[in-house]
Parts: C-alpha cells; sequence; structure tokens
C-alpha cells in the first residue's frame, strides 16, 4: 500500500507560512518591504495588541490591478524576477513570491489596491488562505493590506506568540529599521491606536536617526565614510569609541537597503572597534554596505534576513579598516576638548576655598587640589593627601616620554594649554574647557596610556620577556604545532620565549614580564584556544594586544592613588597623544564632558 500522498495546498502553504512568518513583526516587515518594492512615499502602520488580532499597512505606491491582486496571493508568484539568472543580481526586497499567500493561509486576510490612474481598486478578503471575496473597492491611489486574528487556524503557532508587549516591541524594532533603511519614505505607527512615531521624509540618514533617537545619541555618532575597495561602498553612522549598548537593538546593518543579520559583519565591527569597545557590549551601528548585487546572494533563508558574500574576507576587512579609521579621525576634535577657555578666569578677589587658582609654571610642583577636601583643611594649606603621590609611568619602559614629539606628522596634536582645577575623589580629574567642566578617569586615561606604549613597543622591539624559574616542554596537537610554528618570530615579539624540541613539542623558557603567568604550557594553550576564538585571519599580534589589554589595568594608577600637579599634567598629555585616547583598553570612556548649557539647566538657569 502507498503511504506517500500529495499534501493538500492548504496544508502546504501553511508549511510555507511556517518559515516566512514567524510571528506578527515578519508579518509587518514582508508588508512594508512589499511597500517599499512598490516605490510608496509614505508608509503607515496601525497594530492592536501586538499584532495578534490586528496588523495594517497602508501604502501610496503604485498598486495593483484586479489581476495582479488576484496572482500576488498565489505562491511563487511575483514581479520582481523572471528567471534564475535574475536571482543573481537582485536589487529589490522580495523576490521569492511567498509573502502574500503565507499571511494570507495563517490569518484573515483583506487586500485593497488601486493603481494610481485606475479609476476603481479591487479587495479581495481571504480567510485561512481561501479567497472569500473579490470586489470593487474605492481606496486611494495604493495599497492597503490588513491581517486579523494571525494564527488563528494554527493554534501550535498561537502558542508560541509572546506577550503582547513583546510583539509589539519586534513590530516596532522592525520598523525602525525599515525607517533607517529608507529615510526617504514617511512612515507612521500606531500601537493600539495610539501614535507611536511619526517620522517625515528626509534626505539624510542622519535626520532620521535625529527624528528617531533624538539629537543626544547623534552627537556620540560618527560619519563613516569610504571603503579601499572598489567591490564594496561604506557609509552611515557608527557610536564613537566608548559608546555601547547591552543590546543588539542598535547595532543594524544594512547591505543593499536591506536590514541583515550577519555574524561575518558582526565580527568585523568588532574587530573594528577592538580595545574601543567594552567586553560584552554592543557596538552601536548604522553601517550602511552597497556591493554590486552580483556580489552577495540574498536567497539564503525565507525571511531574507541572511546574506553570503562571494568575498566574504575583502568584506569583513574593508568593514573593520573602515571603523578602525574613523575612530582614528574624531581625535583631533576630542582633544580640542581639552583645550582651556580663552580668558583665563580672574583672580578671584574673595576668598574661595574650593576654587583654585590657575595653575601657573612655578606652581608647577605643588599639590592639586583633593576634592572632597578634610575638614582639616586650611584655607591655602596642604590639601587632602593621606599617602606619598605614586609615580607615573610607563611600566620599566625606558622610551621617554618626549620622542613623541618630534615626531608632528604622526602625532597631530600639539602642546596645548589645558586648565586642571584639581582632583575629584582621588580619581577624577576636573579640568575646565570653552564649553564646561571636562572629567578624566586617570585610571583609564593611565590605563590607555600604557596600553599603546606597550603595544608600540612589542611591535616595535618587543615586550620583555622573564626567564621562567624552570623551563617546560609540552606537546600539541599537529595544527597547533604547526600554527605555533609559524609564528614563532611574533610570539617571540610578545615575549613569549618559545622553541621546537622535536616533532609537535615546544620548550618555553620565557615569558612576557609583564604577565603574571607561572605556568607556561599552560599559558600558552590558553593563547592558541583564544587564537582560535578569534577570526581566522586575526594577526598573533592583536592577540598581544589583548594580552597587554589584560595586564596593563593592574599596574595603572589606580582610583585612590593621590597624584602632583605635574604627574596629572603628564598623564593628560600623555592621554592626548595616544591613537585612540577616547577610551581604556576595554572600553571604558576616558574622558566625559558636562557643559555648561547642562550646568546651567540643572541650576535652573535655563529650560
Ligand atoms: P515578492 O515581494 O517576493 O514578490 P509577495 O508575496 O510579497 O512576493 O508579493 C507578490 C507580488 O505582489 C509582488 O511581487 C508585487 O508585484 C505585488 N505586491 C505586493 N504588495 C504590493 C504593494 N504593497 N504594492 C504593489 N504591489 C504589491
Ligand atoms: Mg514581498
Amino acid at each position: 500500500m502507498s503511504r506517500i500522498r500529495l499534501l493538500p495546498e492548504i496544508v502546504a502553504s501553511q508549511v510555507a507560512a511556517g518559515e516566512v512568518v514567524e510571528r506578527p513583526a515578519s508579518v509587518v516587515k514582508e508588508l512594508v518591504e512589499n511597500s517599499i518594492d512598490a516605490g510608496a512615499g509614505k508608509i503607515d502602520v496601525l497594530i492592536r495588541r501586538g499584532g495578534i488580532s490586528l496588523m495594517r499597512v497602508i501604502d501610496d505606491g503604485c498598486g495593483m490591478d484586479r489581476d495582479d491582486a488576484l496572482l500576488s496571493l498565489e505562491r511563487h508568484a511575483t514581479s520582481k524576477i523572471r528567471s534564475v539568472s535574475d536571482l543573481e543580481a537582485i536589487s529589490t526586497l522580495g523576490f521569492r513570491g511567498e509573502a502574500l499567500p503565507s499571511i494570507a493561509s495563517v490569518s484573515r486576510f483583506r487586500l485593497t489596491t488601486r493603481e494610481p490612474d485606475a479609476v476603481a481598486g479591487t479587495e479581495i478578503v481571504v480567510n485561512g488562505g481561501k479567497i472569500d471575496i473579490v470586489r470593487d473597492g474605492g481606496e486611494a491611489p495604493g495599497t492597503q493590506v490588513e491581517v486579523r486574528s494571525l494564527f488563528y487556524n494554527v493554534p501550535a503557532r498561537r502558542k508560541f506568540l509572546r506577550a503582547e508587549n513583546t510583539e509589539s516591541r519586534n513590530i516596532e524594532h522592525q520598523l525602525h529599521l525599515q525607517a533607517i533603511g529608507h529615510a526617504q519614505i514617511a512612515f507612521t505607527f500606531a500601537r493600539d491606536d495610539r501614535v507611536a512615531f511619526q517620522l517625515p521624509a528626509t534626505a539624510t540618514l542622519t535626520d532620521r536617526i535625529r527624528d528617531l533617537y533624538g539629537n543626544e545619541l547623534l552627537q556620540q555618532l560618527v560619519a563613516l565614510n569610504g571603503s579601499h575597495s572598489p567591490q564594496i561602498r561604506i557609509s552611515g553612522l557608527v557610536g564613537q569609541a566608548g559608546l555601547s549598548r547591552q543590546t543588539r537593538a542598535q547595532q543594524l546593518v544594512f547591505v543593499n537597503g536591506r536590514a541583515i543579520e550577519s555574524p561575518l559583519i558582526t565580527a568585523a565591527v568588532r574587530e573594528g572597534y577592538h580595545t574601543a569597545l567594552m567586553k560584552g557590549q554592543y557596538p552601536v551601528t548604522f553601517l550602511f554596505l552597497e556591493l554590486d548585487p552580483g556580489g552577495v546572494d540574498v536567497n539564503v533563508h525565507p525571511a531574507k534576513r541572511e546574506v553570503r558574500f562571494r568575498d566574504p574576507n575583502g568584506v569583513r576587512e574593508a568593514i573593520a579598516r573602515c571603523i578602525q579609521e574613523t575612530l582614528a579621525r574624531g581625535r583631533a576634535d576630542w582633544q580640542e576638548k581639552f583645550r582651556a577657555p580663552p580668558a583665563a578666569p580672574t583672580q578671584p578677589t574673595v576668598d574661595l576655598t574650593l576654587r583654585p587658582q590657575v595653575i601657573v609654571p612655578e606652581e608647577s610642583h605643588r599639590e592639586l587640589p583633593q576634592f572632597p577636601m578634610t575638614p582639616d583643611v586650611g584655607r591655602g594649606g596642604s590639601l587632602n593627601r593621606p599617602q606619598t603621590p605614586v609615580r607615573l609611568g610607563p611600566i620599566e619602559v625606558d622610551r621617554p616620554y618626549q620622542e613623541a614629539q618630534g615626531d608632528e606628522e604622526a602625532k597631530p596634536y600639539k602642546q596645548q594649554q589645558f586648565q586642571i582645577i584639581g582632583v575629584l575623589n582621588k580619581l577624577y580629574v576636573l579640568m575646565e574647557n570653552a564649553d564646561g567642566l571636562v572629567l578624566v578617569d586617570q585610571h583609564a586615561a593611565h590605563e590607555r596610556i600604557l596600553f599603546e606604549e606597550l603595544r608600540r613597543r612589542m611591535e616595535e622591539q618587543g615586550v620583555p620577556a622573564q626567564k621562567l624559574l624552570i623551563t617546560q616542554t609540552f606537546e600539541l596537537p599537529p595544527r597547533d604545532a604547526d600554527w605555533i610554528e609559524q609564528n614563532l618570530s611574533i610570539l617571540q615579539k610578545m615575549g613569549i620565549g618559545i622553541e621546537s624540541f622535536g616533532p609537535n613539542t615546544f620548550k618555553i623558557d620565557s615569558l612576557p614580564g609583564f604577565l603574571n603567568v607561572t605556568d607556561g604550557a599552560q599559558f600558552m594553550r590558553k593563547v592558541i584556544d583564544d587564537l582560535k576564538s578569534a577570526s581566522e585571519r586575526s594577526s598573533p599580534l592583536r592577540l598581544g594586544e589583548d594580552m597587554i589589554a589584560k595586564s596593563v589595568c593592574r599596574h595603572a594608577v589606580k582610583a585612590n592613588d593621590p597624584l602632583r600637579y605635574l604627574e596629572v599634567e603628564k598623564l593628560i598629555q600623555d592621554l592626548l597623544e595616544c591613537d585612540l585616547p577616547y577610551c581604556c583598553p576595554h572600553g571604558r570612556p576616558t574622558m566625559i564632558q558636562i557643559s555648561n548649557a547642562e550646568l546651567e539647566k540643572k541650576f535652573g538657569r535655563k529650560v
């Protein structure tokens, strides 16, 4: 007896629908993509109860005549591609011809559509995949799709829906993606009959981000431009070094206008940020990639969220490099923030204990005011200073600080006058600039300085190695051994004294001096593991950087280490000289600014 049966059409389309219509947000995504493909200038979205009871998408796009409207509900019916070769260069968001029939098969569905110059439009009502009504409809030009009672006929699916609020948030996120990807289109979104956002059509991404997230975020973003590869154009905005989020929600990536999720790009972005991003945090990106449609395959998954690149390594390198360069470019503006206000404040005539004077060179050796002050501190007397100040400076790195200054090309920073007011809580250096108050975290700043110092050292002549008391030998699996063989010289630069000692066996007799390692073999296995988990092409020098980043924390001045004026001044100067001064090697910011405007607001001088 034969056991194989062809599935009835309705069952087949519900099976297919499962892949496209995962949840309400996927319905909104597909409908909005159709509106964008239809050339809409304005898209209105309305949902009720997390989209489960109603989702409605209205556009002013090209509309459809009756035949097309009926065809659009057939599976694999599309106006966007015709042949296999079209699949190789897709320039529309849709192309599978699956969305409308899938959605219509799992909901109570109503489509009204009219071409701009047609006298009458068409209305089609479908329930659970069955066409119930086809008639003239008189809506405005464009298309309106209404989806009610999602999954009413697929109880298994309905069970997987989350709370209405969660579904609403997913829909809103989806709309953010579309709105960011298409700034030239006006969007409105109403949730349970309240307007959640209303975005006018704008000319630029910057305006769209301002409308959606406000000026405050915008000020923390830097513009990406250009790439060195002719195959890929990179644009958009990304967060400055030190800006990060606890979730991925603002890590947006668009490939040829399509919002996508790509582990490859995520890795590239991380590589670009490297030490400018806090561990476990996510960067903020509005990253736009444009490639020749032939260089990217979007036909990977029914939901079209994933893509495959023809040249993944090229894409990764281009992104990492573009981000790196962009972050480094912001340095001059950042340094400007340290400039003392143009007119030095007038000498106070009244005694202001908490108001230190402008620092003049002869005074350089004096101690800085330490806030908070202890009660017994008299005016002008010695300030709160419990211990001998710590000596700043790199850990046993003999390269004199002055050396860097001869190198004007590489270091556009010129010594500038900054005005240090004092140190708060033995941690935050307070400074004044034209814009208000600047606070520098002395620990974070010193970490950054040490990090760059050691990295330079590693690249130039290698970090100092420390002999182990006992030489160790250890064996590795062939592939790991191979890797070590190939990278022996770099490992030695990193201060790892390692050499071959027979097949797949190595001898290790020294380790980087700044590390606190006793078991060399164990350390090497960890190094190899780290390297494996890093992207395959990431250079061993990167690994060295990570080792340094981990160790500088122990050597940097701590909170609670009181510093003298000269030391603080040198700290700030050294920081300003760094390649990436904005944050410590773990991605925490080194400096924050509190503007005069903010202060005035807080004091109620200005609303
Ligand atoms: P796809 O978008 O992959 O082509 P869909 O099932 O989403 O498949 O849509 C089928 C077809 O219906 C589209 O190719 C398009 O021609 C037409 N269509 C869908 N939505 C709209 C719309 N909002 N405005 C105009 N035409 C539309
Ligand atoms: Mg579509």
